[in-house]
């Protein structure tokens, strides 16, 4: 079953009609852009696509929303199948109106309060289950975990004790506050204190800050059956994902042109992309879903055994295009990716136990009545008691013996019981070999053995740092060269390390592939790929090949480079590469030094890796020519007739002597040299790895730095910090005083135009009462505390409106 993708289009008076273009079944979408409409630079054979869907969302309601992407979903929720119902786009296209909704009015309500509501219709409903709900709501900014449902908040310091945990029952984040709700307005009431305080900021200068974080809002269902006799119990959930933004990074080109490049903003949402990729491989393997925390949360909300749908949000506007376009081909991307749902069924435990003994009792009775009819002996099929295991231990032995022919076949305890005995006789045999072998010899153990120790050469391999700090991959990959090194000697088509592979048998190939520097790609090749990082920070190793001069010039050439794009565009905040120069020298230095150090290890290793392999070949290829002389004399020996002793061993002249000799030794030399490469080779890996760690630490780090250094408000930053008063997408208090509207008027206003005629919204706009009144309050108090602090500024900031919000 394929992920459902729908496209939901935001309303606008400035459609862009020319260039998007809905298909008459309502699942198409064509998209044409003029040529001069991208500059011309990114991409001249195509301007135009077609995109099919399972469903366009046009003028759609969110009432007819609900209806298409998300009903069917929750109502399989109810009989037990998992369900993730996903958000994407850019930001301002309509995610958080299709998740959550405008809380002003019950009809603008988005998925997540009909969801609710739709829940708790079905459990009032609900003859035989007896269906309890509950909740959670995190947020993902940046890679760190909220609890937007925990206590204390909006106002403690960050939860650092959120963690995403995996677990043999599915993932889950410890320390995520689970809330079980009874009814629809609690649960709302829940939603809404969450969600005011994110609906605050999104109509605020700091929403760059809220459309860059994932929400997830989970609807836990479980249902356990009213009565005895109807064991069948479900358990379920519903997870709802308002995602960051997805728009692209934009760059300024050298023609002044404004370009989107091809990595987002927030870098999870390309985790997250690649995981679909991999999902939609029919050959998938290994889904690397804990590369972020947003992707290791959905881990068994994607694709899995869960009902999945994708909504896209996109905008119709000419401007937004390049958007809409991505956007669209990660929704078909989405397609592709296709889930086996299926039910998780939940049993009464005690009450199963009993039925499963009174089923197998009446097979029991079954089994007796079929060797009766069979003509069969009374056959018993309970466990063996210790009596009936010696008999078979017996049986056994005499068969061994050769005392009896066969051991008759009685049941499959019987059988699995022959086995068992079996299995203790063998490893007892394998016991008293070894003990024997012991006392006539003495073995030494593998491990034990010194590494110096004649033609052991090969058996036990370490290098400093010790096998222990290395990872599986690098253990194996010793294991390997180990079991190539015991291939046949030298002089035979034994590999180098270095070389590809594949080309083992290719001898032709191999000869030229053994100089340095296919060497050194090889190695480089051998490094994890590149994760896509921002461009600036990408130069961090380039060079890594290149000497220290090489380097400092190329790190000149960026600096000077990326100060000529500022002279045409002053900026603040400055550019990346700037700032990341700066995070070098500064806050960065200790980890950039450490990372430089670890590089320069590594770059010398890989000289004199390479440096080895030059001397392996140089060997090699002078241990051809003594052969091939060797050959020629020998040749020649046959022409002439041969001298033998009197023993009649052949006689040698002095000079095919001394270059049997020569030629041994040279065997020797290569032999040690090869094993040199070897430690080289392991020691470079672990040296690779290090260099990646710091690599990673780097980039991260210095991208924090950046984003607290420019990106995030002085004031903002202050309160952001550690035991600072708000979390990340909060606006500090005296930014949000003057909200002027009256809410309280306004709530009346609105139960008098809705209340009416529709009396289902009570629950929805009782929550929304209760959370305006909470902050209100919180406001007000926080407003009369800076008074005390500041008179001067309040009067000002208040001062068309005294107070007017003291009406709790
Ligand atoms: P996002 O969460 O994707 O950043 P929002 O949901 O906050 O975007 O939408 C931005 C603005 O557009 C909001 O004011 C929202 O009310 C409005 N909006 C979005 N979609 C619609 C729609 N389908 N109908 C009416 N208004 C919409
Ligand atoms: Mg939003």
């Amino acid at each position: 079953k394929p992920v459902q993708a729908f496209v939901r289009v935001k309303p606008t008076a400035q459609f862009a009609q020319d260039m998007i273009k809905f298909g008459a079944d309502d699942k198409s979408i064509d998209i044409h852009i003029p040529k001069d409409a991208r500059g011309g630079i990114v991409n001249n054979s195509y301007t135009d696509w077609s995109f099919r869907m399972d469903g366009l969302l046009h003028n759609t309601s969110q009432d007819q929303v609900y209806e298409t992407v998300a009903k069917d979903l929750v109502a399989e929720a109810l009989r037990g199948y998992n369900g993730t119902i996903m958000c994407y786009g850019q930001t301002g296209a309509g995610k958080t109106y299709t998740m959550t909704g405008a809380t002003s009015e019950y009809k603008h309500r988005g998925i997540i309060p009909r969801a609710i509501q739709q829940v708790f219709k079905a459990a009032r409903e609900s003859l035989n289950l007896f269906i309890s709900v509950r909740i959670s709501y995190l947020e993902i900014y940046n890679e760190a975990l909220f609890d937007l449902l925990g206590p204390g908040l909006g106002r403690g310091p960050r939860d650092a004790a959120l963690a995403v945990m995996d677990s043999p029952r599915g993932v889950y984040v410890r320390g995520l506050s689970i809330h079980p709700v009874k009814h629809e307005e609690e649960a709302l009431n829940l939603l809404f204190e969450a969600g005011e305080t994110n609906r605050v900021i999104a109509e605020h200068a700091l929403n760059k800050n809220s459309s860059r974080s994932h929400c997830i809002f989970t609807i836990y269902i479980e249902g356990r059956s009213r009565t005895d006799t109807n064991l069948k119990g479900i358990k379920s959930k519903i997870t709802l994902i308002d995602l960051a933004g997805s728009e692209r990074l934009s760059k300024i080109t050298s023609a002044g042109r404004l370009q989107k490049e091809n990595s987002y903003i927030n870098r999870s949402l390309a985790f997250l992309e690649q995981i679909i990729l991999a999902l939609a491989d029919p050959r998938r393997g290994h889904i690397p879903f804990r590369q972020s925390k947003l992707t290791h949360v959905l881990k068994d909300s994607l694709g899995g055994n869960c009902n999945t749908v994708l909504v896209t949000n996109i905008c119709g506007e000419a401007a937004h295009v390049e958007e809409t376009l991505s956007s669209l081909r990660f929704a078909t991307r989405m397609r592709w990716v296709t889930a086996e749902p299926v039910p998780s069924v939940t049993f009464d435990r005690e009450v199963s136990v009993k039925v499963l003994e009174e089923e197998i009792n009446l097979l029991k009775r079954e089994l007796a009545m079929r060797d009766m009819f069979a003509n069969r002996s009374f056959r018993t099929y309970s466990p063996l008691t210790g009596a009936q295991r010696a008999a078979i231990k017996s049986q056994i032995h005499k068969y061994l013996r050769g005392a009896i022919e066969e051991i008759d076949i009685v049941n499959i305890r019987q059988i699995q019981e022959v086995f068992k005995q079996f299995k203790v006789i063998v490893s007892q045999q394998q016991e008293d070999v070894e003990a024997k072998l012991r006392s006539k010899y003495v073995l030494i153990d593998k491990g034990e053995l010194n590494a110096g120790a004649g033609p052991e050469w090969f058996l036990p391999f370490c290098f400093q740092g010790g096998v222990g700090a290395l990872d599986d991959g690098l253990v194996q990959e010793v294991e390997k060269l180990q079991k190539e090194a015991l291939e046949p000697g030298p002089s035979s088509s034994s590999p180098v390390p270095g070389e590809k592979k594949e080309d083992k048998s290719d001898e032709h190939v191999k000869k030229e592939k053994l100089v340095s520097p296919s060497l050194e790609g090889d190695l480089e090749g051998s490094a994890p790929p590149e994760t896509q990082e921002e461009s600036p920070t990408k130069d961090v190793d380039e060079e890594e090949g290149a000497s220290e001069q090489d380097r400092t010039d190329s790190e000149k050439e960026l600096s000077t480079s990326s100060s000529g794009e500022e002279s045409q565009q002053p900026s603040f905040p400055p550019s990346k590469a700037e700032a990341f120069e700066l995070f070098k020298q500064e806050a960065g230095s200790e980890i950039s030094r450490i990372f430089r150090e670890n590089k320069s290890i590594l770059l010398a290793r890989k000289r004199s890796s390479s440096s080895v392999a030059r001397r392996i070949n140089d060997i090699k290829r002078e241990m051809e020519g003594v052969q091939e002389t060797l050959e020629g004399k020998k040749r020649k020996r046959w022409q002439e007739g041969e001298y033998a002793d009197e023993k009649g061993q052949v006689i040698i002249d002095e000079k095919e002597f001394s270059l049997i000799l020569k030629l041994k030794e040279l065997k020797e030399e290569h032999r040690a040299g090869y094993a040199e490469l070897q430690d080289l080779k392991a020691e470079i890996q672990y040296c690779q790895q290090l260099v990646d760690k710091c690599r990673k630490r780097l980039i991260s780090e210095f991208e924090i730095w950046y984003n607290e250094s420019f990106l995030i408000p002085e004031d903002v930053g202050e309160a952001l910090r550690p035991g600072g008063s708000i979390r990340p997408g909060m606006i500090p208090v005296h930014r949000v005083m003057c909200l002027d509207e009256d809410e309280q008027d306004r709530f009346e206003r609105m139960q008098e135009t809705n209340l009416p005629e529709c009396p289902e919204s009570t629950p929805f706009y009782r929550a929304k009462m209760k959370t305006e009144q909470q902050q209100t309050f919180d406001r007000t108090m926080s407003s009369l505390q800076k008074m005390r602090r500041k008179p001067g500024i309040v009067t000002a900031a208040g001062k068309n409106k005294p107070l007017s919000f003291l009406h709790i």
